[in-house]
């Protein structure tokens, strides 16, 4: 398929050499031709003053027509799956319903197929399960080809995967490969009711807007979701789906992993816990933390901050709460002197109960807070705590 030139339209002007990202194309007697770098993206069919390029009509529709379900990439952590294929299995089969396609899931390991029976619970109607000796472990050469090989035998419509350690090196080679587009880390995945797009939304200009994505001329439509942004949908009971295992054929060889080393984590872990305070500027200092730690006693909560006080060196950086710290999904989340920047926001929008306190009624924390109290966190936290205490029985 080639760049088509309307000979008699064309002034050689240049302008599609200059504006080609590929550096694809070059003058020849004063018309441009189009090399093997060309990936007929349209750049320059949309830059040329006189109309004088257009893309091949398959290049315009290719195989997008043809695309079909939603997959999720099934990563796996010990003999299960990480918590966000859960959640992306729920965002997943909305989005199938919303389509009328399927729900599939793709396994990649060895000795897995076992595992993969767990996913059909989670309203998935086929899973793909690639399962051989060379695949143990993870390996992002090994795994990548494999994806590629099968997304570029079933054309999926959507892919979707963890914005997990594994997940950023893996997805990314995936998308290039297959030429085309990946939003990643994810905050909200729609269908468009008009054009049955994916809308992918997603932080942009370093927070300051959320911008949504879609991918409408290359397929699959492919996103990451960090792991806390959707919740986990309770499995299904009776749902019917199949297991079919997909034979490997040569693996490319050249990294080769030694061996694995598990790192170490001290402290509390913030994703995993049902009660979280999180703590903003708003509590002045670090020798206040005092106080909220009381309050995080009593209500067996672990403390998480704003990257305010992270910067301020008040909390170590495991603690921040956000866009560049953590996602995090507890039942229920106190917001202390925190103002609600959207940097933050996106770090608990999963929480299922947000209590903010603020002594600012305009604070925008209040516009996503399910209780809101005005007032200087200082008088209401000892006023909570004596609550608390009194409600319990307990003396102060
Ligand atoms: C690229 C980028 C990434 C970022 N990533 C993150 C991130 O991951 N996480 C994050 O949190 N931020 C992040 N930020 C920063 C974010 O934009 C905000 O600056 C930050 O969240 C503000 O923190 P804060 O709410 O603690 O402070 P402030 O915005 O200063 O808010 C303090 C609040 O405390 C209230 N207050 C003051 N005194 C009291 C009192 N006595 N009682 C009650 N309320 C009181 C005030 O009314 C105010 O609303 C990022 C920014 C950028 C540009």
């Amino acid at each position: 398929m080639e760049l088509i030139l309307d000979k008699n339209k064309c002034t050689g002007c240049g302008q599609c050499v200059e504006v080609c990202p590929f550096g694809a194309i070059e003058l020849k007697d004063g018309l441009p031709v189009a090399n093997d770098e060309c990936r007929l993206c349209g750049v320059c069919v949309r830059k040329c003053p006189e109309g004088a390029l257009a893309l091949p009509e398959k290049a315009k529709k290719r195989d997008i027509q043809d695309a079909r379900d939603v997959w999720v990439y099934a990563e796996q952590k010990g003999n299960d799956f990480t918590g966000v294929v859960y959640e992306l299995l729920g965002k997943g089969r909305e989005l199938a319903q919303t389509l009328g396609q399927r729900l599939v899931a793709v396994v990649i390991g060895h000795e897995v197929e076992k595992h993969a029976h767990k996913l059909i619970n989670y309203g998935v109607d086929v899973a793909y399960v690639i399962d051989h000796p060379e695949l143990k472990d993870f390996n992002e050469k090994k795994y990548a080809q494999v994806l590629i090989d099968l997304i570029k035998a079933n054309q999926p419509n959507i892919f979707l995967a963890g914005a997990t350690p594994r997940g950023r090196s893996l997805i990314p080679q995936v998308a290039a490969a297959l030429e085309t587009g990946l939003t990643a880390d994810c905050t909200g995945l729609e269908i468009d009711p008009d054009t049955s797009l994916l809308l992918q939304t997603r932080p942009a200009y370093g927070g300051n807007i959320m911008a949504t994505i879609t991918c409408a001329h290359t397929r699959p439509q492919m996103a990451t979701v960090r792991p806390h942004i959707f919740p986990r949908p309770e499995a299904l009971s009776g749902h019917e789906g199949k297991i079919v295992k997909v034979e490997v054929e040569a693996l490319p060889q050249g990294i080769e992993v030694l061996s694995f080393v598990q790192a170490e984590i001290e402290g509390p872990d913030l994703t995993e816990a049902d009660v979280v305070i999180g703590v903003g500027r708003g509590i002045k200092g670090p020798e206040n933390l005092k106080l909220i730690e009381k309050l995080a006693c009593l209500l067996n909560a672990q403390i998480g901050g704003t990257r305010a006080v992270v910067d301020a060196g008040w909390l170590s950086h495991r603690y921040q709460i956000g866009q560049t710290g953590l996602t995090i999904s507890p039942k229920l989340y106190i917001a202390c002197g925190i103002s609600g920047a959207v940097q933050h926001i996106v770090g608990i929008q999963s929480a299922k109960t947000i209590v903010a306190i603020n002594k600012d009624p305009e604070a925008p924390i209040f516009e996503v807070a399910d209780y809101g109290i005005v007032g200087d966190l200082f008088e209401v936290i000892p006023a909570l705590i004596e609550e608390i205490k009194t409600r319990r029985g307990e003396s102060s």
